[in-house]
């Protein structure tokens, strides 16, 4: 890379018409419909071309041509723009509407909530303060009171959108983390004591959460799992007892609904339970099991959920919403005085209009509702809930297609949409198991023929298919299957390193 020196010019160039007419405003709403109608254009062009999921290009491929642009040199023009993107990222995105896109939580994203995505932007609304947002205040309270309401949270229930799950779990153990303080009238010299319980197959946010709110690096205690990847009561009840008597501080629970990686559903009535006993913070990560909040047929599975004291919920998971729409709930709208503080700018605290920044980490915020309101009043939540549960039934039928392959040894069913498995080779290669199921994943990856991920449980290499494409069939799930047989068998047969 050169680095280029410019001589710096006397006096700032003075916008033309020509850079006032890239602004949206009255003289330029054609412009608008124009330039964003080509967008919206060569993304339908290009989710109808592709036949892969990915084309398996790597990063130096592509930093090799995003690199060699001179950003100090503009094109000019929206379509040269459009060219030049399909060349640095449209063409090798990952693309997460193709049905052999089975890796992470990514799905594919519902039209309302396009349409919502369009508009919102276009207006660009920001949700801190009435002044700056209007109606779009309510619509957000509206879905949050909907939403508070699917959970069973009461009549004290309140919360607020987030960018996602992670800041969603860091928000409630920061509540939680108050909370426990001002009910033993303590500050932060109570913070090395204060401990967080949770699985083990916990999201990693928990942590990284533990760590932001000034906890003690051993402050995330992991509880064993049962052989259904939850969290066992019991031992539960025996950490919060052990804790106590070792004079710490347990100021939450994190319960799972829907674990990463096994969709796992910790036992929530037993874990409120135990939670109510010793006065702790329940919170539960429902960041992927949300979309049970509508589903005709496996709501129970969310049973408990309502004794929660907070709850992450992420839309862009399972209400097929795209990136970002996120939420946290909690049973007690006061505890949401944690986050409050005041400007004389902003939000001053006589302020007698609703101020969504009072209670949100963020400050200026999208209107991420406006995506899930036109979800819900196009759709309506049982549509909703019908793809999320034909998702679940297509990956109850994933994992018996693979239980029954004898080239493959697959873990307990999840409740959710995925599938952890690997490649088991038979006879001395069994051994070589955990690189030939890397192997597997990488080149498949490269191929961009279909696209999976990969987990570690017990110590060894594991793989994972996610579901959450209604348009994923069993046909392309025993595709994948044949393909990553055939890597791994290439692998041990050494034809291939
Ligand atoms: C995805 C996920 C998160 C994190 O959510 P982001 O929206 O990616 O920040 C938290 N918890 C669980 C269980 C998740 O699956």
């Amino acid at each position: 890379m050169t680095i280029q020196v410019r001589p710096v010019a006397a006096a700032p160039p003075r916008p033309g018409p020509a850079a006032r007419g890239q602004l949206l405003h009255a003289g330029t709403a054609e412009a608008y419909r124009r330039v964003v109608l080509a967008g919206v254009d060569r993304v339908a062009r290009q989710v109808t071309a592709v036949d892969r999921p990915f084309t398996g290009i790597g990063p130096d491929a592509l930093a090799r041509r995003i690199d060699a642009i001179d950003l100090d040199r503009p094109l000019g023009d929206g379509t040269a723009a459009l060219d030049e993107l399909e060349e640095v990222w449209l063409r090798d995105a990952v693309w997460f509407h193709h049905p052999r896109y089975l890796a992470h939580l990514n799905c594919p994203v519902a039209l309302p909530a396009l349409l919502g995505e369009a508009v919102l932007s276009a207006v660009n609304s920001s949700l801190d303060t009435w002044d700056q947002s209007g109606g779009a205040t309510l619509v957000e309270r509206r879905l949050i009171d909907w939403t508070a309401g699917r959970l069973g949270l009461g009549p004290a229930a309140d919360g607020v959108f987030t960018s996602g799950g992670s800041q969603s779990n860091l928000h409630a153990l920061l509540l939680a983390r108050q909370e426990t303080c001002a009910r033993r009238g303590a500050g932060r010299e109570l913070l090395p004591r204060l401990r967080v319980l949770t699985s083990t197959a916990g999201h990693f946010s928990v942590r990284k959460s533990a760590d932001l709110l000034g906890l003690a690096p051993d402050a995330v205690v992991t509880v064993d799992i049962d052989a259904d990847r939850r969290l066992r009561p019991a031992e539960v009840r025996a950490e919060l007892a052990r804790r106590r008597h070792a004079g710490e501080v347990v100021m939450a629970v994190v319960a799972t609904a829907g674990t990463t990686d096994f969709g796992s559903i910790d036992p929530l009535p037993e874990l409120a339970e135990a939670c109510a006993a010793e006065r702790v913070w329940l919170h539960v990560d429902a960041a992927y099991g949300c979309g049970l909040l509508v589903s005709p047929t496996r709501r129970h599975l969310l049973a408990g959920v309502e004794r929660a004291d907070s709850v992450t919920v992420d839309f862009h998971k399972s209400f097929f919403q795209p990136v970002s729409s996120s939420a946290l709930l909690v049973r007690d709208r006061r505890t949401l005085r944690h986050a409050t503080y005041h400007a004389d700018y902003l939000n001053p605290a006589d302020a007698t209009v609703p101020n969504q920044v009072d209670k949100s980490l963020q400050t200026t915020r999208r209107f991420d509702a406006l995506k899930l309101w036109l979800t819900l009043r196009v759709m309506g939540p049982d549509a909703v809930g019908a793809l999320f549960d034909e998702v679940l039934d297509r990956a109850a039928a994933a994992w018996a297609l693979v239980g029954a392959d004898p080239r493959f040894e697959v873990l307990p069913r999840s409740p959710l949409s995925t599938v952890v498995f690997r490649h088991l080779p038979a006879g001395p290669d069994a051994t070589r198991a955990d690189p030939a199921n890397r192997y597997a994943r990488r080149a498949m990856t490269a191929s961009g023929a279909a696209m999976v991920a990969a987990t570690v449980v017990d110590g060894r290499q594991y793989l994972k298919l996610t579901l959450l494409n209604p348009e994923t069939t069993v046909t392309d799930v025993g595709r994948v299957l044949d393909l990553i047989a055939g890597h791994a068998e290439a692998y041990l047969e050494g034809g291939a390193r």
